[in-house]
């Protein structure tokens, strides 16, 4: 898809946020959700989107939205790096399927970064079978939760 373009409110994070598809949520406010991506490049990889915003990318979105979103950014990554203690920790976003984005729904990429690879983006196999172990993935969310800091 194209960097232009409508929202599609049937992609698989409006879903999400209508409760239409389960997601291992990390935190929530009134303006952004954080959840662990299902099929994470590495342990503690999260995405963090805006709830009201039919933004499909950074070109979309409002400078208010942004404001919020990278808000809960950073208290999600202060949090991963308190309860992982990663080497490093990635924040990255893709604009348009040539850039790498596979959902179009603007969204935020926290990547804990340890020593070795990370795995490739949005890798979910023939079969889904990139796809995360549920119960790690809530173990991990009950780690980051336990770090977050209130402000
Ligand atoms: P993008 O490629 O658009 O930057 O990132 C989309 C991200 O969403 C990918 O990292 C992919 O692993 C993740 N993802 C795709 N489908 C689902 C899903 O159903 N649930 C969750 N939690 N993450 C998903």
């Amino acid at each position: 898809m194209s960097i232009d373009g409508a929202y599609d409110t049937e992609n698989i994070f409006a879903k999400i946020l209508r409760e239409e598809m389960p997601c291992v949520k990390v935190y929530e406010d009134e303006n952004t959700l954080a959840f662990m991506d299902v099929f994470p490049q590495s342990r503690g990889h999260m995405l963090v989107i805006h709830k009201h915003e039919q933004a499909r990318n950074l070109l979309d979105i409002s400078s208010c939205g942004l404001k919020q979103i990278m808000k809960s950014v950073q208290k999600l990554a202060r949090a991963a790096n308190i309860a992982l203690s990663p080497d490093g920790i990635i924040i990255t976003q893709f604009n348009g399927g040539p850039a790498g984005q596979t959902v179009y729904h603007f969204h935020v990429h926290i990547i804990p970064k340890y020593h070795g690879g990370l795995k490739p983006h949005a890798q979910m196999g023939d079969n889904g079978d990139g796809m995360a172990d549920r119960d790690e993935l809530n173990m991990l969310a009950t780690q980051i939760k336990s770090a977050l800091i209130t402000d």
